[in-house]
């Protein structure tokens, strides 16, 4: 017995939904084979004090356009936040809103006075060496990290830039690969003569960041209408037959192996190295681990929270008294969300897992915590009886680092191109965030399908809209 697909995606993450909805638009019946109970991997669906919450990313970066165009195309509708953010500075608790001409906390203007009140004189002088700095130095960086210490300095990293980053993109500006998180820096660094300027000049108009109205959940949900999803099935092997022809194999005993002719590995980095160490020659590098991360969603009848103290929340700067490193006033970001929630009723989320810290001290973070740093960063009163509800995710793999950001990874990738047939998709290939993630799983499909695999008789019979094209992110 067999079953015999256009397409199969493994992983139904944003990556494997993304690509298999591409895969659809383009005339297939992909199949999905997801290993958990649900679809959407770190986007999650939660309900807290009665209220939908997400529970896994709550917005998307606007740097790049596709997700906001997957989420119309959809027919669902975007949100972008009712309020600003701020940066929270140790030593009394200073909180102070990121400055508005920047992109991921680099500032357009390095002297300008909001810089110069987070960072300090000393440090936005340094920063602002950028400007007669040679054009090239930092343009072949790879990581966010390298960029900014060589143009702008490592203080200015530290106090800006990696709050922001972790902020908006949940990792360290060493794992974001600037490609990915700010598509085209690089040449306006070159183009512009400065980091400074190649800002000023790419900076969106609007705000940084976005949000499905209704939640970032929608989105997975709505995409896997797109295609054949079966949730509880996790693969356990692959194989490749001399014709091309991929095999794969389920846990489940009474089903058959799967096979196809277009095969996309949308699951985690260490996952897809084992289902492709029996597939592709050469040595298989090994993926180091992230650092295990929690969050915590409390739900608080606090009507003092009505004036959002801190804007849509706080991304903590170092050495701060509080060990959360973001905090999101929900229902102040979220105009949608606020009218979902009865009077005087808060939604807060608070992250944790810096890189660095004991792993056990992140894994014991609980509500009460949560409860006391919130309490601390908001300057307002807020006993253990005002949380009605709360919600702790604890993710132990945390944010591995991306093969976007790290080119001992690379080879792994140039060796998955040249293999007919085959896509991999997903943070670890893309760099972590669901823009990134969605950007290159549609550039994934679109490889996939204008591949050799495109002339094997299972021809796409429509044209898809991924024509309409956006930059590669990786090549
Ligand atoms: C706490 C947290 C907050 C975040 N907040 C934001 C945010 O606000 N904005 C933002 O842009 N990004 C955010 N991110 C990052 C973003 O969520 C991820 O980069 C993105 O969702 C990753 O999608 P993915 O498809 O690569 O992987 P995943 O979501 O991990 O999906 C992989 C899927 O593969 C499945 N799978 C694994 N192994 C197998 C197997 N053998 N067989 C079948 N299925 C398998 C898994 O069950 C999973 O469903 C956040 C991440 C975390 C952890």
């Amino acid at each position: 017995m067999t079953d015999e697909r256009e397409a199969v995606v493994v992983g139904a993450g944003m990556g494997g939904l993304t690509a298999a909805h591409a895969l659809a638009a383009a005339g297939l019946r992909p199949l999905v084979l997801e290993a958990g109970d649900r679809v959407g991997g770190l986007v999650q669906h939660a309900r807290v004090g009665g209220i939908d919450v997400d529970a896994g990313a709550e917005s998307f970066a606007l740097r790049r356009p596709e997700v906001a165009d997957l989420v119309a195309r959809l027919g669902l509708e975007h949100a972008t936040p009712a309020t600003a953010s701020t940066i929270w500075l140790p030593g009394g608790g200073r909180a102070l809103t990121t400055p508005t001409r920047s992109l991921l906390g680099i500032p357009a203007d390095p002297l300008g006075d909001d810089v110069v009140a987070i960072v300090g004189p000393d440090a936005a002088a340094r920063a602002a060496a950028d400007l007669s700095l040679d054009p090239a130095a930092g343009a072949e960086a790879v990581s966010l990290a390298e960029l900014v210490t060589v143009r702008m300095g490592a203080d200015l990293l530290e106090r800006l830039v990696r709050p922001v980053a972790r902020g908006i993109h949940g990792a360290d500006p060493e794992n974001l690969a600037v490609d990915a998180v700010a598509p085209g820096l690089r040449g306006a660094l070159v183009t512009h003569g400065s980091l400074a300027a190649a800002v000023a000049a790419t900076v969106p108009d609007g705000p940084a960041v976005g949000c499905v109205v209704g939640g970032m959940w929608r989105l997975p949900a709505a995409l896997a209408a797109s295609a054949e999803v079966r949730t509880g099935t996790r693969v356990t092997a692959v194989e490749r037959e001399a014709d091309g022809t991929w095999v794969v194999h389920v846990d489940d005993d009474a089903a058959p192996p799967v096979r196809t002719r277009r095969l996309v590995l949308a699951v985690p980095g260490p996952e897809t190295v084992g289902l492709l160490s029996g597939v592709l020659p050469g040595e298989v590098p090994e993926l180091r681990a992230g650092h295990p991360i929690v969050q915590v969603t409390l739900v608080l009848e606090a009507p003092e929270l009505d004036a959002a103290p801190l804007g849509s929340g706080a991304l903590v700067g170092p050495d701060a008294e509080v060990r959360t490193k973001a905090l999101t006033h929900a229902t102040a970001k979220w105009a949608w969300l606020a009218r979902t929630t009865p009077p005087g009723v808060h939604v807060l989320r608070l992250s944790y897992g810096r890189a660095g810290e004991d792993p056990a001290a992140t894994e014991a973070v609980d509500a009460e915590l949560a409860r006391a740093d919130a309490q601390a960063l908001l300057g307002v009163p807020l006993a253990p009886a005002q949380v009605l509800d709360s919600l702790r995710v604890h993710r132990p793999l945390g944010l591995p680092p991306s093969a976007a950001a790290d080119p001992a990874l690379r080879p792994l990738l140039e060796r998955v191109r040249a293999t007919s047939g085959l896509g991999v998709c997903g943070a670890w290939v893309a760099g972590t965030g669901v823009a990134a993630v969605v950007a290159q799983a549609e550039q994934e499909a679109r490889r996939l399908l204008e591949g050799p695999g495109a002339r094997d008789g299972s021809t796409p019979g429509s044209t898809s809209p991924l024509s309409a094209v956006h930059p590669p992110i990786l090549d």
